[in-house]
């Protein structure tokens, strides 16, 4: 066939960064495979990798600017488009003030380029409206490393070294279908299950028995949120056994009398009943964890989203510092990125609660406020009401808590304008629709998550296929929107794209320790004629560990060399470096900052009250075939059994009176939910799941596909004024709810 074309690229569903293959002819994705020559990946994928070709190919997904109008939508250009955005933005801003507009980031945007220009855009708007899906998921992990270490996320999240561990804790994680969370790995279930093979052990304490639990060596159901108070217990027990080491930690560490005294008020025996796990298996998980040969804890969304989620991420740090796990090979250590994406990042060091939010006055961090906020910040009148959204390729009407009161607040919006390829439930209230080129029609670099992978690699994705020459990628219209914003036109974006790039050579230049007598100047000069998100990798890799520091080793990386490697580049095993990552003022690991000190006693209170025999709590639930909520509108990605069940155990199902797929109402303080039932055993009593980001029964949406599988809403029950107090995060799992037969 003429012009048939095979393209190495990664996939962006996920964090894994599995290497893809795809074929394509013409303006036609032929098929998309493993790519069996990534070093990383070995031609590993799953199902949703297929989903490149079906968004490519959806009828649905946008192509032209969308703009609402008194008779419905109406496709316009981008001159218009732009001009639109820019006055409407402009006059809210005279009218109200900087924080009238507020802005919100999706979970897609960290596998775009875009993603570079971020803060720039943030910049030009000055507001202090900011948000993103991170704030729903990852603050309380950003917190604790940030406040412990001192750097900038994620260069300061330890990373399991799943590859050489043998002995892995997972509390409130499922790696074997997310595939990995804040620990980029593709091939999840083959490397878990190597651990096990070469003699190692894999422990799960989760509420549910997840896919991940089954092929471990041990699981225990936990009660969700007391995985603080079970951390805190197993850390008792180092200091009362005499089990603490601290390994490459050792003379680094700051704040360890304190860590005990708090931990002495946790004794295994304390706090068994409350977490459902007994004193004994909590004596001896600890034991072994310490006398294992290596060791790794690893904690996620479980750990985060929950009524203690910044105390339970300190208490997974704690337990790997405690027991001379962090910074050695089989334990937990801090990737090498190759394009340090931290070198145009914030302040050193970390800070966070320099502002509150207006409304309930949860804490800033690094320049965001929980999404748990977003709802009230626009609704609340007052000096500072957010009256316009900036929305960047996301749908918090399904993925973030309350979509009851997002969706008053989304309604009363003066103006909303959403960069995004669907019309979906949130995108339905915009005013202006600006989408953009698929994922197969972009480059694109996965800056963030090599910060967090188990093995140093680095990997370019080339275009399968081209996009329209009418549709400007992410980059160039967030540029658009912050030339506007800054005054300029949509002819000056060029100029302005210069300007970032020269600030953006300062500081990281300024930065940078490893090359000798290099100036910004010199960056600048040397990558003349270049331009976008290129130039900014170009100068990263230059300027980082592996790079050629702009001619100083000429054997070092460039962009072009990375792009002449189509499979990635192997760049060996995580390497021990805990003196470049720490970045406190007092230069040691802060084990015990006042933020999780502060948020003690509110743990210790709720151990003496654990809650009733009868309370149901309601937990999410990870699918393999979705990760975001426009996966739903992928034919092959939904088609099968409903996977969009309420999971409860056969106990639960009893008392409660409801069979096996039978309907049930789950109501809580924040809203209502009909779902079919799912009687398991892999439940623990006295807990409910839901996987989140389904509900597509609106017929304003532009999501055929997804509607015929419509699902349940899970956010119309998850409560966003239920908060980790410490973070500010909305409780996501251990939402208190009543089931009944519907
Ligand atoms: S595991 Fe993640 S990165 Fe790998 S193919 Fe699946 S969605 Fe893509």
């Amino acid at each position: 066939m003429p012009d048939h074309r095979a393209v190495s690229r990664v996939c962006p569903f996920c964090e894994a960064t599995c290497g893809v293959r795809i074929e394509a002819e013409g303006d036609k994705i032929v098929s998309v495979r493993g790519d069996r020559d990534d070093p990383f990946s070995r031609g590993f994928i799953c199902p949703k990798a297929y989903g490149l070709k079906e968004i490519y190919e959806d009828p649905e997904r946008l192509r032209r600017p969308l703009k609402r109008t008194p008779s419905g939508w109406r496709e316009i250009g981008w001159e218009e488009a732009y001009r639109e955005v820019r006055e409407r933005l402009l006059e809210i801003r005279k009218k109200h003030g900087n924080n009238a507009i507020g802005m919100y980031s999706g979970n897609p945007v960290v596998h775009d380029m875009s993603f570079l220009y971020m803060t720039a855009l943030g910049r030009a708007l000055a507001s202090r409206s900011v948000f993103n899906a991170s704030a729903i998921d990852t603050l309380p992990k950003e917190i604790q490393t940030g406040l412990m270490f001192g750097g900038p996320f994620p260069a300061t999240v330890p990373v399991p070294d799943i590859d050489r561990t043998s002995y892995l804790l997972v509390i409130g994680a499922n790696p074997a279908v997310s595939h990995g969370s804040l620990m980029t790995m593709p091939d999840a279930p083959g490397r878990l299950k190597r651990v096990i093979a070469r003699g190692g052990r894999i422990v799960v304490i989760d509420p549910r028995r997840t896919e991940t639990a089954k092929l471990a060596t041990e699981h225990h159901f936990i009660r969700p949120g007391a995985d603080a108070a079970l951390l805190l217990a197993m850390i008792n027990t180092l200091f009362s056994e005499d089990l603490i080491k601290l390994g490459a930690a050792q003379g680094m560490v700051d704040g360890i009398d304190k860590v005990e005294s708090i931990a002495r008020g946790f004794a295994p025996e304390a706090v068994a009943e409350y977490c459902g796990v007994s004193a004994a298996d909590i004596r001896r998980i600890a034991r072994e964890f310490a006398g294992a040969e290596s060791a790794a804890c690893y904690g996620r969304l479980g750990t985060c989203v929950q009524e203690f989620g910044t105390l339970a991420s300190w208490g997974v740090d704690l337990l790997n510092i405690l027991t001379g796990n962090l910074d050695r090979p089989g334990g937990v250590m801090f990737p090498r990125a190759a394009a340090p994406v931290t070198a145009i990042a914030g302040a050193h060091p970390f800070e966070f609660g320099r502002w509150r939010s207006r409304v309930s006055g949860q804490p800033e961090v690094a320049g965001m406020i929980p999404s748990s906020t977003m709802a009230e910040e626009i609704l609340t009148p007052g000096d500072g009401q957010v009256r316009a959204m900036i929305l960047l390729m996301t749908n918090p009407l399904r993925s973030a808590a309350n979509s009851g009161e997002l969706e008053a607040a989304f309604s009363s919006l003066d103006f909303l304008v959403a960069i995004d390829f669907y019309l979906n439930e949130t995108t339905r209230h915009a005013d202006l629709i600006l989408p953009t080129p698929s994922p197969a029609e972009q480059p694109n670099y996965e800056f963030g998550l090599y910060h967090l992978s188990v093995r140093n690699v680095s990997k370019w994705s080339a275009v399968a296929v081209p996009p329209p020459s009418d549709q400007p990628p992410a980059w160039e219209v967030m540029l658009q929107i912050a030339a506007g914003m800054m005054g300029l036109g949509e002819h000056q974006v060029r100029e302005v794209d210069d300007v970032i790039f020269a600030q953006m050579a300062q500081s990281a230049v300024k930065k940078n320790t490893q090359w000798k007598g290099l100036t910004a100047e010199e960056v600048v000069t040397s990558l003349a004629g270049a331009a976008g998100p290129e130039r900014i990798f170009d100068m990263l890799i230059r300027l980082g560990p592996y790079g050629d520091g702009f001619g100083r080793d000429p054997s070092g990386l460039t962009l072009a060399k990375v792009k002449a490697a189509p499979h990635g580049i192997d760049l060996g095993p995580l390497e021990p470096r805990l003196s470049e990552i720490i970045n406190t003022r007092s230069g040691k690991i802060e084990l015990a900052p006042a933020a999780m000190l502060d948020d003690v006693p509110r743990l210790s209170a709720r151990v003496g009250q654990p809650g009733t025999a009868d309370q149901m709590l309601l937990i999410g639930r990870r699918n393999l075939r979705t990760s975001n909520s426009f996966m739903h509108n992928l034919p092959s990605l939904v088609k099968g059994r409903n996977r969009c069940t309420l999971q409860i155990s056969p106990t639960d199902a009893a008392r409660l009176r409801i069979a096996d797929g039978a309907a049930a109402r789950v109501t809580s303080r924040a809203g209502s939910v009909v779902v079919p039932v799912e009687v398991t055993d892999d439940l623990m009593p006295g807990v409910a799941s839901l996987p989140h980001g389904w509900g597509h029964n609106l017929e304003d949406t532009r999501l055929s596909v997804a509607r015929a599988h419509a699902g349940a809403n899970a956010n119309a029950v998850t409560d966003n004024h239920a908060y980790d107090v410490a973070s500010g995060t909305a409780v996501l799992f251990g939402t208190p709810v009543t089931i009944e037969p519907a």
